[in-house]
């Protein structure tokens, strides 16, 4: 029993240290594939009940040299603890917004191009400045531009959050609450906060129509952003059921590999001209 014991706190150890050494690893590559040419933009469209896009949403893809396609999941995390995120966001930032204005110039029908932001992206100081000197270098006009937030930005610091959330909106700058439902926030604070979407996360969406509970909390949402005067997108909405279901109980704006799943932009093209009629 000794002996598997150590054995089995050799195999322990031996995973500890691959696991470990991977981290180190990816996060000095990261560094490298932020400065080269590794990182790609996928956009995914979320749509109205007719199949209308309302709009982009950015997702950043890291081509690995050696490791091949790495999933956002599994770096963007290293990218947070190890401040990574910054540098990585600003590109993905003004990556949107060029390739956004692209689109416009082509007379493509796109809505806004949605962002996603990490906590440290947000609360850093000159937060705003960077935003405003990506619109400007761009040229993209702010309206074209939301910003997605999870619940967890802004509840570290509700007030600080809310002045930045004015200042956005003064900006013309839109802003969506992202995996709604799973942060625990207050309906109180939310009624605070100058938000214009709230996204359902995909973990309520999945079992809708075979889930009393998941049920209950995406109706509960949907009448929410009525009354607050927000709009609500259902995410992750993979099959005709959960679409039909959710569209039924007043849920308004879509997101899903139902759809359509995120593309390169070329792809993008074709298909924004094959679907709706760009
Ligand atoms: P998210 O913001 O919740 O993005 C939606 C994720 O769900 C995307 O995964 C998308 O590909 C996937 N998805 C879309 N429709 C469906 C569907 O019908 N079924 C299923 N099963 N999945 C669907 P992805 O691209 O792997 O991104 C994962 C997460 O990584 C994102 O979740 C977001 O939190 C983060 N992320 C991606 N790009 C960025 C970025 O540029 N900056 C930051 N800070 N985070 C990012
Ligand atoms: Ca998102
Ligand atoms: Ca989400
Ligand atoms: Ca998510």
């Amino acid at each position: 029993a000794k002996q598997q014991g150590r054995d089995t706190y050799e195999i322990y150890s031996a995973d500890l240290d691959e696991a470990l050494s991977t981290r180190v690893t990816l996060r000095n590559d990261l560094q490298e594939a932020i400065k080269g040419d590794q990182l790609r933009l996928h956009y995914q469209p979320l749509v109205n009940a007719d199949g209308s896009i309302v709009s982009l949403e950015a997702l950043v893809r890291w081509q690995h040299p050696q490791k091949g396609s790495i999933s956002p999941a599994d770096f963007i995390p290293i990218a947070e603890e190890t401040g990574q995120i910054v540098p990585l966001g600003k590109w993905v930032t003004r990556k949107a917004c060029e390739d956004a204005l692209i689109l416009i110039e082509r007379g493509l029908r796109m809505g806004c191009m949605a962002v996603n932001l990490s906590p440290m992206q947000f609360h850093r100081p000159n937060f705003l400045n960077v935003l405003r000197q990506i619109l400007e270098e761009t040229g993209l006009p702010p309206e074209y531009l939301e910003l997605e937030l999870t619940e967890g930005i802004l509840m570290k610091d509700t007030g600080g959050a809310k002045n930045i959330l004015n200042d956005l909106r003064g900006m013309g700058v839109k802003t969506a609450i992202d995996d709604f439902g799973t942060g625990f926030s207050s309906f109180g604070y939310l009624r605070e906060l100058p938000v214009d979407k709230i996204k359902i996360d995909r973990s309520f969406v999945e079992d809708v129509t075979s889930c009393e509970k998941d049920a209950a909390v995406c109706k509960g949402v949907i009448t929410l952003a009525r009354e607050l005067g927000m709009r609500v997108v259902a995410e992750g909405v993979e099959t005709e059921e959960q679409y039909r279901y959710l569209a039924k109980h007043g849920c308004t704006g879509f997101q899903g590999y139902y759809f359509a799943k995120p593309m390169a932009l070329d792809e993008l093209i074709v298909w924004v001209e094959e679907n709706a009629g760009g």
